[in-house]
Formats: C-alpha cells, structure tokens, sequence
C-alpha cells in the first residue's frame, strides 16, 4: 500500500478473513492511516440543533462547536422545523405516544396511517398506497415484493443504492443503461423482450442533479410495454405545477406504473411511500418484507408528514422561495466558473477533479470559515469528479447566500485557479 491515498472502500469489499467478524488487515491499516482518519473526519459530525440552515455542529476537525451555514441536509423547503407541523407532530405524539408497537398488517396500522396513504395517493394521482418506515425500505421493498427469479431489472446506471438492492433480495437479473441513454436502455428491452422487465429511474438525480430524460424513456417504455418505476425522493414537492414531481413536470404521471417517494427530505421527517393501481398495491401488501415484517411509521412523525404536505401544497409559496434561492446561488456560482454537471435542480453538484486529497483540504477550509458543504467521494462518485453538493433550501436568506458564495469564491474557486 504505497500511495494510501489511492485506495478507497471500493478495494475492500470482499475479505478472505476466516472469521468474518474480523475485517481485511489491509482496510484496517487503511482506514487507521492518518491521512484516511483525517478524510473520514468529515463524516458523521454531530448537528447540535435541527438541519436549519443557520444551525451549529461539534466539528470533528478539532472537537469544537460552530456555527455554521448548513447547505447538506435535504430540508429543502423547511418543513423539518415547520411550526405547523411540529405543532401537529407533538399533538400526534401526546395522542398516539411515541410509535407504532407493531407491524401495519396485525397492530402497527392507525388512522393516521390510512389518512395520510389516501392523501398520497391522490396527490400523486394513483389508486393507492403504502407507507414504509424508511425510504431505502420503500424501494427495496417494493422491488422486492413485485420481482422474481428470472425478472429482468433495468436501471439507469446513477441509481440509487436502495433500488439495486432490491434486486438483489428478489435475485432478479439486473441491468444498468448509460445515464439518460434511451438507445442504451432499447438494445435491453430488445434483448429481453419475452422476460418480465422493471424499467427504474429517478427524478432527479441526487449525486448530479440532474433529471431523467422521462419523454424518451416513456415512448420507448411504451413500444416494449415494460411498466416504469420512478423514485421521486430528491423532486416530490419540488418539480410540477402542484409539486408532485417530474413526472408532473413533464406531464407524464399516467404513463408510471410506480412512484416512490421519500418523507426524509422535502416532508422533513422519515419514512418512505409507494404509489401505484389498487391492485399492485394489495399485492405488495402481501410479499413486500420492509414493510410486513417491519414496525409501521412512528405515528407522532405521521401527524407531522400529513400537515407537511397541507402546508406544501396548500401554495406554491415554499417551493417558489426555493427556486429563487436556486437561481441566486446558480448565478454566483456559474459567474466562479465551476464545474457544476448538468445540475437542473435544487441539487447543484461543484465537480472538484481526480484528487481526493484536494477535496478534503477545501471542505476543512469551507468548515472553518463557517460552511458546512459535505465532501462526496469515490466511490460514491467516479473518481475523476470528486465533488461538494449543495442542497439549496428555501430557507436560505440573502445575507446567508452571500456569505456562501464568498466562501466558496475564496476557497474554492480561487483554491482550484490557482
Ligand atoms: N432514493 C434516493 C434517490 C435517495 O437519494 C435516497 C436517500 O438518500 C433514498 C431513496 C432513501 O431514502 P431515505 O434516506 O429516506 O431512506
């Protein structure tokens, strides 16, 4: 292991370790170096009060308290902190105490749990519902539930970790098309015409921010009759006219044979859901794990979610205030020119380069001015576009915009050009 540096979790998966409790020698060694600690530094730091914008961390750089500008949580329309709906969330805890103490098919189902399925449903305009306790379980679960041995599962290539799991808990045969390449996703249609197929892509994608080309994708879907399954996690109540997502945006809702949603990020509480016809649904019911042998959504986080998403659809208020935060921080940062992809989003990627050493040094310096903007490594992403990302929130105020785009101008920008 002479250049430390240059190895990355991608080269320790498998373990020949006879004890499987005891990981490879050479992660060990890897991860104690202390250039390595240094990096890993970065992750898991303690949020001393809610993912607001202006809120404080315990810094693992040197175990002290800041004060910081948060641009990584995903609240994206401040709904975490809503007071309607933490008003909502302790009057649901003081009613239903603190979870559900069951599964939802023998004790875990409240009336919440029904009413806020039904209001899902039809926001997203389909016939019904099922709530998850988690995203990552949603997708998995519901990938899981529908496929079988034999089943040809066919993703965009920047999916998700959850839907690839999914496929592999159902061992369907799994195939990944070029990013947004309709002419890569049609040769797999083609070669598996006479298979059962599951064509899954997202609406926006988290690491690039980006959206999925849905026109192109849809007509071919059409021409091979292969149902598609999106997971709106990062555009449910951002894009659309009435915020159900890209599929909205696009006006594509009907041609969808699934759409999954996570409550982590613009609900601002946990959980995730699935929507699609009433008979798809009464069939997950049955064969969908994460969700029958798991304990239902903790009621008091329901009673919050319903009035996250009266107050996010009651206006177009929040996300508007959002977008123009978008269109201010996009403006500063492309006048900096920095690499952000083909960001389309409230998810802007800054595209760092190859080195992984860089990426880190500017992230300390970000944290020290008072920015808190996670690195996202290999193999997380591919090597060569080592990145930070923003998650821009409408809570952003002016003042705090221009302090970021200060420090990144000074730190990044400036570290890069030079
Ligand atoms: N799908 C996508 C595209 C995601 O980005 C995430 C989380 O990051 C998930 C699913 C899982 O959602 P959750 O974090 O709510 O479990």
């Amino acid at each position: 292991m002479h250049d430390i540096l240059n190895y990355s979790l991608a080269d320790f998966f498998f373990n020949d370790n006879r004890n499987v409790l005891r990981p490879p020698t050479d992660f060990t060694n890897w991860i104690e170096n202390p250039k390595v600690k240094h990096g890993y530094s970065f992750f898991e730091q303690q949020l001393l009060s809610a993912p607001r914008v202006a809120t404080e961390i315990l810094s693992n750089l040197d175990h002290k308290k800041r004060s910081i500008i948060n641009l990584t949580s995903y609240n994206y329309l401040g709904l975490s902190t809503h007071p309607e709906v933490i008003a909502a969330a302790k009057e649901g805890l003081d009613k239903y105490g603190l979870g559900a103490s069951g599964a939802p098919l023998l004790s875990g189902t409240f009336d919440l749990h029904v009413k806020f399925s039904r209001m899902l449903a039809e926001f997203k305009q389909k016939e019904d519902c099922l709530l998850y306790s988690s995203g990552f379980g949603g997708n998995v679960g519901a990938i899981q539930g529908l496929m079988r041995k034999g089943d040809v599962l066919i993703l965009d290539e920047k999916c998700h970790k959850s839907l690839i799991d999914g496929g592999t808990l159902a061992q369907v045969k799994m195939l990944f098309f070029e990013h947004n390449n309709v002419a890569s996703l049609e040769q797999m249609l083609e070669k598996n015409k006479d298979k059962r197929v599951l064509v899954v892509v997202e609406g926006v994608y988290s690491m690039d921010g980006d959206l999925v080309d849905l026109p192109n994708i849809t007509r071919v879907c059409e021409a091979y009759d292969a149902p598609i399954y999106i997971d709106e996690a990062h555009s449910t109540l951002m894009f659309g006219k009435h915020g159900r997502g890209v599929a909205e945006h696009f006006n594509l809702e009907d041609k969808i044979g699934i759409s999954f949603g996570t409550l982590s990020k613009s609900f601002g509480g946990v959980g995730g859901f699935v929507c699609s016809s009433a008979d798809t649904i009464r069939y997950l019911k049955g064969y969908s794990s994460p969700w029958n042998f798991s304990c239902a959504p903790s009621p008091g986080v329901v009673a919050g979610l319903i009035k996250a998403l009266e107050v996010a659809t009651r206006d177009s208020s929040l996300r508007d205030r959002m977008w123009e935060n978008v269109a201010y921080l996009k403006k500063g940062l492309i006048s900096m020119n920095l690499d952000l992809g083909g960001s389309e989003s409230q998810v802007i990627p800054i595209i760092i380069g190859p080195s992984g050493e860089k990426l880190m040094t500017l992230a300390e310096q970000m944290q020290k001015r008072g920015l808190f903007l996670q690195p996202v490594d290999f193999p997380a992403v591919p090597a060569h576009a080592r990145r930070f990302r923003i998650s821009v929130s409408s809570q952003l105020t002016r003042d705090e915009m221009d302090r970021t785009l200060n420090i990144i101008d000074d730190v990044v920008a400036k570290g890069l050009h030079t």
